[in-house]
């Protein structure tokens, strides 16, 4: 009986399998047609600069349009990009398409994500030259996020990617600083020009736990190392006005904008730039 019951659960475990690598196969194949069909769109999210007050810099952020699934988040579909490879050919079109965009936001810089198999492909500087040509995008407003795995494996390979970034003109910032290793070795290794402090971070400062005073140590070694530092996932105003106090260069989440489609994000560059702090009035004083 007992064995039954283990050959029924085992069948149900089969059956559940066959499912996940069904939906799997299914998503995979509409993956690929995705950029085919143009159903891949980037959104924006403004960085707030705390001492001009202006809008520094957008991220792009992708988003999948999904005929019959409705927009799907990246997190769920790059790490299938990633093990198919896909994610370089969609990285590239993601390079372009922000760098494009940048062209209608003269004074911003755009950061845009790379994946780690997109950092190691070995065209990654050729691709960016090219899409900096293509584009005239003068390549100090272009912002590349990584982050900290792409170092681990092969540190002398990923200063050489790095070094050859830094030599086209681009800007390098490590991505969701505080949840991977963070050895402090890599800070000094490789020549990143911005500290992103994770938002698990800054939403865990209101907590009785010790957020806070990573945070501030994490932007007080920002600027010894000459770093900009920027805060990610700011949702309220009691976040904002704390980093700004502890001098946190750069403030981006909720709080301020999601990530939302290019027109979209034009119109709030006009607004704030109108109305400015007034919107948060505390974060201005
Ligand atoms: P990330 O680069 O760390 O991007 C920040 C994520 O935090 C975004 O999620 C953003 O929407 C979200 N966020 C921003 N402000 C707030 C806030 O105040 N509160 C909260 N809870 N979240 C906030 P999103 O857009 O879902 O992207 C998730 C991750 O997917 C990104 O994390 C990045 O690692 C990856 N990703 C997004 N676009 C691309 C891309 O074009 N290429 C690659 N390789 N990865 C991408
Ligand atoms: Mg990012
Ligand atoms: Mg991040
Ligand atoms: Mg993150």
């Amino acid at each position: 009986r007992a064995k039954q019951a283990g050959r029924a659960t085992y069948r149900i475990f089969e059956a559940q399998m066959d499912l996940e690598l069904q939906e799997r196969k299914s998503l995979e194949h509409d993956l690929r047609q995705a950029m085919l069909k143009n159903q891949l769109e980037l959104h924006y999210q403004p960085l707030i600069d705390i001492s001009t007050k202006k809008v520094a810099a957008v991220e792009a952020l992708i988003r999948w349009r999904h005929p019959t699934r409705g927009i799907v988040s990246p997190i769920d579909f790059i790490p299938l990009a990633e093990e198919t490879n896909l994610i370089v050919a969609i990285g590239e079109w993601v390079l372009e398409t922000a760098c494009r965009q940048a062209l209608e936001w003269p004074d911003l810089r755009v950061a845009v994500n790379l994946s780690p198999i997109q950092f190691r492909n070995r065209e990654l500087v050729e691709v960016v030259k090219d899409v900096l040509r293509r584009t005239g995008l003068q390549p100090e407003r272009l912002e590349l996020e990584i982050t900290e795995s792409v170092l681990i494996n092969d540190v002398s390979s990923a200063l050489a990617t790095l070094t050859a970034l830094k030599e086209l003109g681009v800007k390098i910032a490590m991505d969701d600083f505080g949840t991977g290793y963070s050895s402090l070795g890599y800070l000094n290794s490789f020549p990143f020009d911005k500290i992103k402090i994770d938002k698990s971070f800054i939403g865990g400062m209101s907590d009785k736990d010790k957020s806070g005073a990573i945070v501030k140590s994490v932007i007080s070694l920002g600027q010894s190392l000459n770093m900009v530092t920027t805060a990610e996932g700011v949702e309220t105003a009691e976040q904002a006005t704390f980093l700004k106090a502890e001098g946190c260069d750069q403030l981006q989440g909720y709080f301020f904008s999601r990530p939302v489609a290019a027109e979209e994000l034009t119109r709030f560059i006009c607004d704030w730039n109108d109305r400015g702090y007034e919107m948060t009035a505390d974060v201005a004083a």
